[in-house]
Formats: C-alpha cells, structure tokens, sequence
C-alpha cells in the first residue's frame, strides 16, 4: 500500500535500523523505544491488523514469530522478552500495518 509507513520501510523506502530481514518480514527498531531493545516485526506483505490475518496468512504469522527469536538472540535477550501486538485503534495500533513489538533488556511491567 502506497500510504503505508510500514509498507515503505519494508520495501526499503524509507530507511530504518534493520535487525533482520528477508524475503517475507521484516525486523525493525522502533523510532521511540519503550526498552532498552524495542524492535518491530512485519509482515512485508501488506495486512491491515492481527484480526485480518486469513487462515492462507498464517504461515506469515508464524514466521513473524521466528523472526522475533532471531532478532531476541540478535539483541541478547534470547529467552527473556514481552511480544505486544496491538489489535485495533481502541487497543492502541497507531500503524495500521500488522506489526509485533518486541520488547526486552530490563523487567517490564504491565497490565498482562
Ligand atoms: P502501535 O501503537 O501501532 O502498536 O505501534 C506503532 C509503533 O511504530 C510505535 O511504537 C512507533 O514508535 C513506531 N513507529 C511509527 N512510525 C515509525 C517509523 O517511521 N519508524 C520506526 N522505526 N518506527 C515507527
Ligand atoms: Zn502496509
């Protein structure tokens, strides 16, 4: 999607500091880290939130999550992390491009 922030940096459009990539997702740092190691994870195909994932896309989901176990161990936090995917405006997405956030590096607290 050409309006898509997520869309540009996964295609390499807009720049990012990428932690992993390949043909099918991307691993990114966000732009205003909550963590110590506060990246991003997204499909680079286009889907809107987690509730849109089709029953064809898991696979893509799935791999978003070897994805984030690379990137932990990138980041040296191979086994101590908080995965976040935030679902909908009201549940707080802001990007309206599926992503996971991977959080780690010090004891995070919160409602979960
Ligand atoms: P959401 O609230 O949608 O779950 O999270 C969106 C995240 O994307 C936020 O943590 C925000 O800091 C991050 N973000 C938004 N725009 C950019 C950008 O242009 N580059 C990077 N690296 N992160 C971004
Ligand atoms: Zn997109």
């Amino acid at each position: 999607m050409a309006d898509c922030i997520f869309c540009q940096i996964g295609s390499g459009k807009i720049p990012a500091e990428v932690v992993f990539q390949d043909e099918t997702v991307m691993v990114f740092k966000d732009i205003h880290p909550k963590a110590p190691v506060h990246v991003l994870i997204i499909p680079k195909k286009h889907i809107s939130s987690a509730a849109d994932v089709t029953k064809e896309e898991l696979p893509i989901f799935a791999h978003m999550l070897e994805a984030a176990n690379i990137a932990a161990k990138k980041e040296d936090i191979p086994s101590a992390y908080k995965l976040v995917i935030n679902t909908g405006a009201s549940a707080g997405q802001v990007v309206m491009h599926l992503h996971m956030h991977l959080l780690g590096g010090k004891k995070i607290t919160s409602i979960v």
